[in-house]
């Protein structure tokens, strides 16, 4: 029959069976090599997934792939239950063969695992009901409708629990087998393979792109080369769900093929932002280039340090939040502050976050050290209602990296939403630029702006006086007797 000759190789008959069932049988489809996903609705009337799908229940859809084949078909489509399966027979032979192929051994999991070679072929065969639009049904792509999706063979080194941990938090209830190696010698013990079925009621979009990114963070291979284009897809498709799931780290990191350069850029992009509280929108933010340090002189550095702890310590304060606290220098300052019970970090850099985190130790800390400190992911261009209630913020060395346009964002989230006690901003002074012999240019390439002892003056009195604070300016680090000293201070209270 036809579609014999689609698939060439045989799998396990019990794996076709489980898959497929009678639908299956009355096909005649039992020699499968293949990766399988079934993607199950009972939504009323539940053929609405073809056209969520934009494929004919009554038809089997050859789908273009490069690596194989591919194809889409329902073993069942009822008003009351309707299943589509999508089956891809990966060509190992001709992988390993073809100039700069993707695979070195012809022997390999993967034509029957679920990997990123399944996930182009769901992007190329969904590919408009991943992009939310749907030609006879547009209002029903919006709609979250019930679905269940079952995955033979899913690879998976983080076990059960990592399946769990990726789809748990998007609102799945996950049911997962763990398979033999093989079930005619079960003395050869188990794998780390499993067979899962995942069921939640979301549109068929949001589980789409849910696949499309998780399958291979599980999986951790992927086929093809990666480079920026990856961050882009990463971004988009996680649009909406990537920047709250509470794994978000592990998976920006497994997704990206763990190369740097990459999960810095997505994970900078991936600030948790609460929209509606939102001052600025989004794409206004210029994302700060973060690797770079504001102070090449690190006795100068020290030196604010020194001053701004001294300052925290004479306020006696019982938390303290440090904005754009960077690698978590002035953190590891405060921690020795006795009666500080809260100490919170928070930097629009992950990557900053994560130095902040080796530096502290958190990894290691005591169960008492955990609850004391806390770093959190975040921007200062956003309200974030995680920076309510402190004594004390700090931002050292922060505002001069925002876009001067946006510092009114910066303003209202600190002074006008988050509302400490005391706010203690420092920020270089230009004029002191001229000891450097750098008289026009900034002191640092991300620096936005400098700012003279005048203007920060005037900027501070401006804040102080509409968001009821009082203000004192001091200069930090050794002062030049025309341009004074080199950062300055400015310490606001309510
Ligand atoms: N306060 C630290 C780091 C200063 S460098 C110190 O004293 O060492 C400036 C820091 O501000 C960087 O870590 C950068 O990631 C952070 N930053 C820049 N824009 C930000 C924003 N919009 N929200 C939060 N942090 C930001």
């Amino acid at each position: 029959m036809r579609l014999r000759r689609r698939f060439r190789f045989g799998i396990p008959p019990v794996l076709s069976r489980q898959m497929f069932g009678e639908g299956l049988r009355s096909l005649r489809y039992t020699q499968v090599t293949s990766t399988v996903i079934k993607i199950s609705t009972t939504h009323h009337p539940a053929t609405d997934l073809g056209y969520l799908l934009h494929k004919n229940p009554g038809r089997v859809h050859d789908i273009d792939v490069t690596f194989g084949r591919c194809a889409v078909l329902f073993p069942e489509a009822t008003e009351e239950r309707c299943t589509v399966a999508l089956l891809i027979e990966v060509d190992t032979i001709d992988l390993v063969r073809s100039p700069g192929g993707s695979l070195s051994q012809y022997v390999n999991d993967r034509p029957y695992v679920a990997s990123s070679f399944l996930c182009s072929a769901i992007n190329k065969a969904f590919g408009t009901a991943m992009s939310g639009r749907c030609k006879d049904r547009p209002d029903l792509a919006q709609v979250a409708i019930p679905l269940e999706v079952r995955l033979a063979v899913l690879g998976a080194k983080a076990g059960q629990e990592g399946i769990r941990r990726l789809f748990e938090p998007l609102g799945y209830s996950v049911w997962v087998e763990k398979l033999q190696l093989d079930p005619h010698f079960p003395e050869w013990g188990e794998s780390d393979y499993y067979s899962v079925l995942l069921s939640g009621t979301v549109t068929i979009q949001s589980l789409l792109l849910q696949l499309y990114i998780l399958l291979p963070v599980l999986d951790a291979k992927k086929h093809y080369y990666l480079d920026s284009q990856e961050v882009n897809k990463l971004i988009t498709k996680g649009e909406g769900w990537l920047a709250t799931h509470p794994e978000k780290a592990w998976i920006v990191r497994n997704f990206l093929g763990r190369k740097p350069s990459l999960i810095r850029d997505a994970l900078e992009q991936l600030v948790n932002v609460e929209p509606d509280l939102a001052v600025v929108s989004l794409e206004d933010e210029v994302p700060p280039d973060v690797a770079e340090r504001i102070e090449k002189k690190k006795s100068l550095h020290e030196q604010r340090h020194d001053r701004v702890i001294e300052v925290v310590r004479n306020l006696k304060p019982n938390s303290v939040v440090d904005l754009g606290c960077g690698d978590g220098k002035l953190l590891r300052n405060l921690v020795p502050i006795l009666g500080l019970n809260r100490i919170v970090g928070m930097d629009v850099s992950y990557f900053e976050l994560e130095k902040a985190a080796q530096r502290l130790r958190l990894e290691n800390a005591s169960p008492k050290m955990r609850e004391r400190i806390e770093l959190i992911h975040g921007s200062l261009m956003y309200r974030d209602q995680r920076l309510d209630g402190f004594d004390v913020a700090t931002a050292v060395e922060v505002i001069e990296h925002l876009d001067v346009a946006r510092l009114h964002a910066f303003e209202r989230v600190v002074f006008e939403c988050a509302r400490p006690q005391t706010v203690i901003i420092t920020t270089p002074n230009r004029e002191y630029n001229a000891v450097y012999h750098a008289m026009d240019g900034l002191r640092h390439e991300d620096h936005r702006f400098e700012w003279t002892r005048a203007e920060f003056t005037e900027w501070s009195e401006r804040v102080a006086g509409q968001y009821g604070y009082r203000v004192e300016i001091e200069g930090l680090g050794e002062a030049h007797e025309s341009y004074g000293a080199p950062s300055q201070m400015g310490v606001f209270s309510r």
